[in-house]
């Protein structure tokens, strides 16, 4: 009788510990999991701040006032200033002109 009551106290004593140890995993599981998460968060919230939206400058022609990128312009430099035309016909027109005045 008492050695099945020593068995009965080690099965006891087993699902305890056994409990311990799931709680104990299922805990360090639920941190591994949270730490992946917030892992994933950093990566998305630095790729959401690298992708710039992508700004074309846009520029007035004085000649024929339309609006035109920058970038695609026929530039002038007069001085400190940028004058900026569609064309080249735009670009000689000013030219021509300021030249009459
Ligand atoms: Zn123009």
């Amino acid at each position: 009788m008492e050695f099945l009551y020593g068995a009965f106290e080690m099965l006891i004593v087993y699902i305890i510990l056994s409990n311990l140890v799931k709680i104990g995993y299922a805990l360090v599981n639920k941190k591994k999991i949270e730490e992946k998460l917030k892992e994933r968060q950093k990566r998305e919230q630095e790729v959401e701040e690298k992708e710039e939206p992508i700004v074309i400058e846009t520029v007035m022609d004085p000649v024929c006032n339309t609006e035109i990128e920058k970038d695609n312009a026929y530039v002038i430099v007069e001085d400190t200033d940028r004058k900026y035309f569609c064309s080249w016909d735009c670009r000689q027109k000013y030219i021509n002109e300021k030249n009459e005045n």
